[in-house]
């Protein structure tokens, strides 16, 4: 048995799955207006909660699926072929959820008692962590305060807050201060007082200020949180922040892989469609060239499915790694980077397959409010999350040189 066995049965996965699919034709049908109103669905807050998807990964002894990473990555594969911006903000819950599931850095009752209402009453979790000065690699700059009854007083802001229009409860970071509001100076000490804390969405002091204006995954509506002295009490402490994450990365990463996966099937699947019917009427070549039966056309799109493919096998395996437990023997400095290569590797497909897509489909594509135009758009946005794909490179880079500390 290792942390990631799966508790689900295979009728109960194909049933999810099934619903994923259907969920996914609700994404679709808003994503493009979503896309240009530049605003997350909430109308799609509760479909989501009833299609059973939101308590999925929840062990079953807390009233949950007890889906596994595979699972829950097929999810968000699922539901990205309907919209990957949408189905990248509903992905942010599954990847809290799955941290805490195992994380040692919540003790056993806090976490039965988490998971067990989010299965009970289906809430939503978002993990807003990022903050403007330093994404995330750099430590929290929102403090929490000690309070003399005890509790704390949490103030900062958080400038990428996926899913804070839909959820119901916040996971984030803010560094434990000295009892006069200062936060330690020495790096170890300041990264050992960076804690995490649960607190409800309507919380006084929680507010959001609408900054989300980007050039992709304009649905995912990651606002900028606000907190302004929100009281956090003892139950709210989830323990050090990034100990917490180091052991749990696969979720952020196979999830997010999941979801880029899907979006590239989605451009790839837009791109056939459309090939399989242009013409360009007369040419030197015939007086209805069919474009299907240009050969860099034939190429091209063999390309895209031969890295689709690849994609999906990277991240089929990567999740079996993890289920057989087989990740057991990595280093603590390259776990993260392990389970970064299955996302970076499906990133990079999404950008590669819509960046084929807009070649081959040519000027239609090019046209605002084509879905390959948003498919590219959206695509980028996987560059940047943690471990961004330079990110990873460098500390593949530096571990390869025996340069890591
Ligand atoms: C659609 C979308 C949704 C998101 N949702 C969330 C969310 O819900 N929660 C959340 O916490 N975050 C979220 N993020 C933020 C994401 O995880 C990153 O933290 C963020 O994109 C980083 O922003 P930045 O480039 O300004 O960061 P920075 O970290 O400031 O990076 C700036 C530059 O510095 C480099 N750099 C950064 N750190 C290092 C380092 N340690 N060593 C060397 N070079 C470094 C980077 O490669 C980059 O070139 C989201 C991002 C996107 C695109």
């Amino acid at each position: 048995m290792s942390k990631h066995t799966p508790e689900i049965t295979a009728a109960e996965r194909a049933l999810i799955l099934e619903k994923a699919a259907g969920l996914a034709e609700q994404f679709a049908a808003v994503g493009k207006d979503c896309d240009v109103a530049n605003r997350f669905p909430v109308e799609l807050v509760p479909l989501y909660k009833e299609s059973g998807i939101a308590s999925a990964a929840v062990p079953k002894r807390h009233g949950g699926l007890g889906a596994d990473i595979g699972t829950v990555s097929a999810i968000g594969r699922e539901l990205a072929k309907g919209d990957p911006a949408i189905a990248l903000s509903f992905n942010m819950h599954q990847t809290m959820v799955g941290i805490f599931r195992t994380t040692p850095s919540l003790d056993e009752d806090k976490r039965a008692a988490l998971l067990a209402r989010i299965a009970e009453e289906d809430l939503l979790l978002c993990g807003p962590f990022s903050e403007a000065r330093a994404g995330l690699s750099g430590l929290a700059d929102t403090v929490a305060v000690p309070q003399p009854d005890g509790g704390w007083r949490i103030t900062g802001k958080k400038n990428w807050s996926t899913l804070i229009e839909g959820c119901d409860l916040i996971a984030l970071n803010a560094t434990i201060t000295d009892p006069d509001g200062a936060i330690p100076e020495d790096y170890h000490e300041h990264a050992e007082r960076e804690s995490m804390f649960i607190v409800p969405v309507g919380s006084p002091g929680v507010s959001i200020d609408k900054t989300w204006d980007t050039l992709g995954m304009r649905a995912t509506g990651s606002q900028t949180l606000v907190l302004d002295e929100v009281f956090a009490g003892p139950d709210a402490y989830g323990g050090n922040f990034r100990q917490g994450l180091v052991g749990e990365a696969e979720w952020a990463a196979l999830g997010f892989a999941g979801v880029y996966l899907g979006l590239a099937e989605k451009a790839y699947f837009e791109a056939r469609e459309f090939l399989k019917k242009k013409h360009l009427g007369a040419t030197a070549s015939g007086q209805d060239t069919d474009v299907k039966q240009l050969g860099y056309i034939q190429h091209g799109l063999g390309r895209m499915y031969t890295s689709i493919v690849v994609t999906a096998r990277v991240l089929q395996q990567t999740a079996q790694t993890a289920i057989d437990g087989a990740d057991d023997p990595w280093p603590a400095s390259m776990r993260k980077a392990n389970w970064d290569i299955a996302k970076v590797n499906a990133t990079e497909t999404a950008i590669s397959v819509t960046d084929g897509a807009l070649r081959l489909v040519g000027g239609a594509s090019f046209r605002r409010g084509n879905v390959l135009e948003r498919l590219f758009r959206d695509a980028r946005a996987g560059l940047l999350h943690s471990f961004g794909t330079d990110q990873l490179y460098d500390h593949v880079g530096k571990a390869e040189f025996g340069l890591l500390g």
